[in-house]
């Protein structure tokens, strides 16, 4: 509304002086033209009028004129004027417009008459003899001017109010509009997408608020896909058997499924720290670590409830913080338990039958009643019960080294000493396939933490595969060698190799890479699986490196023993 006002005002303004300028400048121009034909007039009765004195004439022009009329000679001698005593006059020829008159053109000036002091528009016009002049008082224009600036400034005022009752009802329209804009932009900042403007109009203000309603109806449509996906992604979370939790960066609770709250004695409280739902350091160091490094960490958990191992997987989150899946492990251990007992019964019930069979199959074969025939029969029985005895030994011995069960006697141990006894153990054996065992230790001084039996089984599986599979290398060697902060021992051989395919798997149990061969050699496939389990229990790793026709070695770690200790 001030605008509009400022806007009509400076317009009246400008128009005010507009029109009186123009007019101003038409009415000189009128007054000029009309004094020159009156002084053309003039000049022309002066010559012809013989009948009146010259200055009859000169007062009868000066009155029709409505101006001072006076006549010069050629020096500017005053010879009649209309409203003074020519004989008192001063001489007149020094005038701008005598002097254009006298030498014989139109002379018009405009300036402040010395005798009255007022403007006058002076205009003088030749004649044989001298120069004829009407004078005209401006201030005569702008009493002619008055009632015009009058009339003008009654109508800006009119077209003023006029404007401003206008602009008035135009701001008020304008106002309730952009109103209804302010409330829509309200309602949609406290979170109601489905307020509209539902403008009609097709002006800017109409344009602008069809585009506000566009854009909200986009936001409320985005919004409702993905409140959508929200609840599928919670019911999702909510019908998983695993506990899921959320924590921002201050490990406060940002969101737990179902699962979690039957888990918790109190169910978590959104906003509270984790802490004071769940206390497991294990499981509250693994969610810290995810956050903080931003890596997904995993951990195993006994204390979140009583009886209950959980295996907790935590992930960073995109924003900070983390979330936490933790599936229940109970009922797989338990299985898995009961899976490894079943093993080592039938194993082990197994094992007095077995030793049995053998028995009386070796007095048989000492006896001299049995002929070729016979004999034949008795060696393969021999053979098989032997083979199977080796595998219900290797399968309790596996059964007791996964179930945690065999106590390991760990001590110091010189890598050395280990070397050393693998060799001696199976010099001869080794002999007997014509290899020969070497020793190759790096770090002949170094200790390690193991069980002596333990690492000495290892070593043998890994040389009696040596001797087994790769004799025609005719060398096998036995090295340790520092690896990180710990030792790393290896059982080469130049025998044909492991193709690559095959050494993923092959520490699995009963895994086999060529069946035949490793049945024929005696082989029950759980050489490798044993040695891994052992090294696992030590907390070290196993793994082998082979070429095909480039031999094969295993190699195992060990965590040496602090300096000070050796
Ligand atoms: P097995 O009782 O059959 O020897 P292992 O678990 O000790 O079982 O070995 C698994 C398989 O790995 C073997 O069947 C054999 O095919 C392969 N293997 C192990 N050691 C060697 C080696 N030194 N050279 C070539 N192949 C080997």
């Amino acid at each position: 509304m001030f605008v509009f006002l400022l806007v009509i005002g400076a317009t009246a303004i400008t128009l005010q002086l507009t029109v009186h300028r123009v007019w101003e400048r038409t009415l000189h121009e009128q007054i000029e033209r009309n004094l020159k034909q009156k002084a053309v007039m003039f000049a022309y009765r002066v010559e012809a009028d013989r009948q009146h004195t010259l200055a009859d004439i000169t007062a009868q022009e000066g009155q029709a004129a409505g101006a001072r009329a006076t006549v010069i000679d050629p020096t500017g001698k005053v010879l009649a004027d209309s409203e003074s005593d020519a004989s008192t006059m001063e001489n007149h020829g020094h005038r701008k417009e005598f002097i254009s008159a006298l030498s014989g053109q139109l002379g018009v000036d405009e300036r402040k008459s010395q005798t009255l002091g007022v403007p006058f528009l002076y205009v003088a016009a030749p004649v044989s003899g001298g120069a004829v002049r009407l004078a005209y008082p401006l201030p005569e224009m702008e009493i002619t001017d008055r009632p015009l600036a009058v009339a003008l400034f009654w109508g800006s005022l009119s077209a003023f109010v006029f404007a401003v009752l206008v602009a008035a009802v135009a701001s008020h329209y304008v106002g309730r509009r952009l109103q209804r804009i302010v409330n829509f932009a309200e309602r949609v900042a406290a979170g109601d997408l489905t307020a509209r403007i539902a403008s009609t109009a097709t002006d800017e203000i109409g344009k602008v608020a069809a585009a506000l309603d566009k854009t909200t109806r986009r936001v409320e449509e985005s919004y409702a896909r993905v409140q959508t996906s929200q609840r599928e992604l919670e019911t999702l979370l909510n019908s998983m058997q695993d506990a899921v939790v959320a924590v921002d960066v201050d490990g406060r609770i940002q969101w737990a499924n179902r699962s979690m709250d039957r888990l918790l004695l109190r169910a978590p409280r959104l906003n509270a720290p984790l802490i004071d739902s769940v206390r497991d350091p294990d499981f509250l160091a693994a969610i810290q670590k995810a956050a903080r490094d931003q890596a997904v960490t995993s951990a195993h958990s006994n204390t979140i409830v009583t009886g209950r191992t959980f295996d907790v997987t935590a992930a960073p989150m995109p924003g900070g913080g983390a979330v936490a899946v933790l599936r229940d492990l109970t009922e797989t251990e338990r299985m898995e338990k009961s899976r490894r007992d079943f093993i080592a019964n039938v194993s082990h019930e197994l094992r007095t039958p077995l030793t049995s069979i053998q028995g009386y199959t070796e007095t048989l074969l000492d006896s001299p009643l049995a002929d070729n025939h016979v004999r034949e029969f008795l060696e393969i029985i021999r053979k098989n019960s032997a083979r199977m005895s080796r595998l219900t030994e290797d399968l309790l011995t596996l059964a007791r080294v996964e179930s945690g069960e065999q106590r390991f006697d760990i001590q110091r141990v010189s890598t050395e000493e280990l070397l050393q006894d693998a060799r001696e153990s199976f010099r001869e054996v080794a002999r007997s396939y014509g290899v020969e065992l070497e020793i190759e230790n790096s770090v002949p001084a170094a200790r390690v933490n193991a069980d002596r039996e333990a690492i000495h089984q290892i070593f043998s599986n890994l040389i009696e595969n040596g001797l087994k599979y790769a004799a025609s290398g005719k060398k096998i060697i036995l090295g340790a060698r520092s690896a990180g902060s710990g030792v790393e021992f290896y059982v080469r051989d130049f025998g044909p190799g492991i193709s690559s395919e095959h050494l993923p798997r092959l520490f699995e149990r009963f895994y086999r890479v060529d069946k035949a061969r490793s049945r024929e050699s005696g082989g029950t496939g759980l050489g490798l699986a044993i040695a891994k389990h052992i090294v696992l229990a030590h907390e070290g790793t196993i793994r082998a490196e082979s070429e095909l026709h480039h031999g094969s070695s295993f190699l195992f770690t060990l965590t040496a023993c602090a300096p000070d200790s050796v």
